[in-house]
Parts: C-alpha cells; sequence; structure tokens
C-alpha cells in the first residue's frame, strides 16, 4: 500500500485483499479492485489517504523478521488501542497455526496478559483472541461489539460498545 524508510511493500499487495478501505467502500476480505495482485495499486497516485497512511507492522517495524511479510506468512498485523490484530489471508486461515507464527503470537500473548494488551487473531469474520495457554473463538464480532479481556471461567465477555 505504501512505503517504508526502512522496509518496502515489495511484491507484496496482501493489506489491498484483508483490510476494509471506508473511502472505496470495500469491504475487508476482498480484493481491492485497484489492486494488480503481486504488482501493486494501479491508481497508486491517486490512492485514498488511508491507504497512502497504512503501513502494517512488518513495514513499519524491523521487529518482525522477514519470514514475517505478509506476502510470506500470509498475516497482516496491526495494532489497535486493545493491542494487536493478526489478520489471516481468508485462503490461508490457518496460517497463523503455523510456526514461527504460533510461537511468537502465544509470547505476545503472554506479554499482553502482563501489560493489559490483547492479541487477536482476525481469520474470515472469525475473531479469536489469544490467551499464554488457550485460544477463545468469539465467533462474528458485531461493529457495535468489542472485545474486553475479562474471561469468566471459560468465557470471554463481549460488550456493546
Ligand atoms: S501488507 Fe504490509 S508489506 Fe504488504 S503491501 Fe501492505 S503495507 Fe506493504
Ligand atoms: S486503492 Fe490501491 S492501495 Fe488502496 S486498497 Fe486499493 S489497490 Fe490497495
Amino acid at each position: 500500500m505504501t512505503s517504508s524508510v526502512k522496509r518496502a511493500c515489495g511484491h507484496c499487495t496482501l493489506c489491498c485483499k484483508v483490510m476494509a478501505i471506508e473511502a472505496l467502500a470495500k469491504p475487508a476480505n476482498s480484493w481491492c479492485r485497484n489492486c494488480r495482485p503481486g504488482r501493486g495499486c494501479a491508481i497508486y497516485t491517486e490512492r485514498p489517504g488511508e491507504c497512502e497512511d497504512f503501513a502494517c507492522l512488518w513495514l513499519a517495524s524491523d521487529l518482525l523478521d522477514e519470514r514475517w511479510k505478509p506476502s510470506r506468512s500470509k498475516l497482516v498485523l496491526t495494532t489497535s488501542e486493545d493491542g494487536i490484530e493478526v489478520r489471516c489471508d481468508p485462503g490461508s486461515p490457518n496460517a497463523w497455526r503455523r510456526e514461527p507464527y504460533a510461537g511468537d503470537i502465544r509470547a505476545w500473548a503472554a506479554e499482553g496478559e502482563r501489560n493489559d494488551m490483547t492479541v487477536v487473531v482476525i481469520a474470515g469474520q472469525r475473531l479469536i483472541l489469544v490467551t499464554p495457554d488457550r485460544e477463545f473463538d468469539l465467533g462474528i464480532v458485531g461493529p457495535d461489539e468489542r472485545i474486553v479481556r475479562e474471561i469468566e471461567g471459560a468465557k470471554v465477555v463481549k460488550e456493546d460498545d
């Protein structure tokens, strides 16, 4: 979508598939009509501001090594006000279960537990909360719902905004 000072998207175009783009009314998990997968954006100089401003965590941070490049991992990472969001390419909904990804995700979940940070995996419309020792499939989370990290026994509470 954009280029970084340190890294470049290169042939990766995965965010143009997994992210929703409000300005284009583009839903998440379907290719943007302007994307030439593996090649880039057909309207690059005129792309919406939200595309121009977007940088996934791999692009923005050298803490994630080359294995995490989205075109290779099939995972696009972003931060939210609650923590880390891991979006799977809908064609590879179990990509996050492979190593080294699953191990890193669990390590972040352990760190998140100490720092009140949430790690969620988004695979298609399903949202999975990852904790150090287990995962909670929260199903489809509506736009007016938010996840709270209050675990009641084997349940996680979903709350309306
Ligand atoms: S997912 Fe990241 S690396 Fe891939 S095109 Fe988007 S911003 Fe670039
Ligand atoms: S407008 Fe361009 S940069 Fe934005 S999602 Fe579509 S293809 Fe990607």
